[in-house]
C-alpha cells in the first residue's frame, strides 16, 4: 500500500464551524486473554487524541472462561470506565456453533464473513435474552455499567434486538447503523472496520476503509473500529492511527453511550 493510498483526503475543517460532527471509536473483543494487546492499542490511540472509547467486552470468550472472574481484568475495565470509556456488551460467548442443514446464503455470511463468530445471527429470542442478562448482572455484580449491546460481527437477529431491549440496554449498532432502543431511531453511520485473516484482506482493507473515510467525512457520526489483530500489521495500524488523528481535527470524540444522551437532548 503505498502512501498515496492512504494519505489524507480532504481539507481539515474547524472543528467550531462544524459542533455536530462526532467519532466513536471502539475496541471489538476486549477479553482478558485480549488485555495486553488493548492496552498497547489504547496507549496508541490515547497519544493520538482519543481520549475515550468504546470497550466491547466478551463475558465469556469462546467459553474459555468468565471475564468477571479475573480480578486485574475487572479492575482495569473499572479504571477505565472512571477516564470515561464506557464498557459495552459484546455477545456471551462470541462464537456461533454451526448447525446441520444450513443454507448457502447462512455458510457465506457465518463461515466467510465472520469465521463461526456471528453468536447472535440467527439466536432466538430467549436465547439473547437469557445470555445478555446474564451478561449484563455479571457486569454489574462487577461494579460495571454496560448500557449498550453489540452482537459480534453486527450480526444481530430480530429477537436478538428485541432482547436487547427487554434486558435494558439503550442502544445497540449494527454495522451501517447505530440503533437507539428507547426511541426505535437509527442514524446511518457505516463502519470503519479491518480484516485481518489473509493479505489480501488487509490489502483490500487499507482501500476500502480510505474510501470509506472520505465518504464518512460529511456525515455527522464517523465510526472506527479497532480489532486485536489489527496493530499487528504494519499498514493498517498506521491508517488507523492516521485516520484517528484526521478526525480528532474535525470531530469531538465521544462513545456511543454519550453520543446516544447526546442525540436524545439535541434540539
Ligand atoms: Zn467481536
Amino acid at each position: 500500500m503505498t502512501d498515496a493510498a492512504t494519505a489524507d483526503f480532504l481539507p481539515i475543517l474547524s472543528a467550531a464551524a462544524s459542533p455536530a460532527r462526532w467519532l466513536v471509536v471502539s475496541l471489538h473483543d476486549v477479553a482478558p486473554h485480549t488485555q495486553t494487546r488493548m492496552e498497547e492499542i489504547l496507549r496508541e490511540l490515547t497519544a493520538s487524541g482519543i481520549k475515550c472509547t468504546s470497550l466491547l467486552v466478551v463475558p465469556d470468550y469462546h467459553r474459555t472462561g468468565k471475564a468477571v472472574e479475573s480480578t486485574s481484568f475487572i479492575s482495569w475495565l473499572r479504571g477505565l470506565e472512571a477516564e470515561g470509556h464506557e464498557i459495552v456488551i459484546h455477545g456471551y460467548f462470541h462464537q456461533r456453533s454451526r448447525r446441520n442443514g444450513e443454507g448457502l446464503s447462512t455458510k457465506i455470511v457465518t463461515r466467510f464473513y465472520t469465521r463461526d463468530e456471528g453468536e447472535f445471527f440467527d439466536i432466538g429470542y430467549d436465547d439473547a435474552l437469557e445470555r445478555i442478562t446474564r451478561a449484563r448482572d455479571e457486569f454489574r455484580a462487577a461494579h460495571l455499567a454496560p448500557l449498550g449491546f453489540i452482537a459480534p460481527a453486527w450480526l444481530l437477529s430480530t429477537g436478538a434486538q428485541r432482547a436487547a431491549n427487554e434486558a435494558g440496554m439503550q442502544y445497540t449498532a449494527r454495522i451501517g447503523s447505530v440503533i437507539d432502543l428507547m426511541t426505535g431511531e437509527a442514524e446511518p453511520a457505516r463502519s470503519l472496520v479491518y480484516s485481518t485473516r489473509a493479505p489480501w484482506r488487509c490489502s483490500a482493507s487499507l482501500v476500502w476503509n480510505a474510501a470509506l473515510a472520505r465518504a464518512a467525512d460529511v456525515r455527522p457520526l464517523v465510526r472506527l473500529s479497532v480489532h486485536p489483530g489489527d496493530f499487528e500489521v504494519r499498514e493498517i495500524r498506521r491508517q488507523i492511527v492516521r485516520l484517528a488523528r484526521r478526525f480528532v481535527g474535525t470531530r469531538t470524540v465521544t462513545t456511543y453511550r454519550d453520543w446516544i444522551a447526546e442525540r436524545r437532548i439535541a434540539p
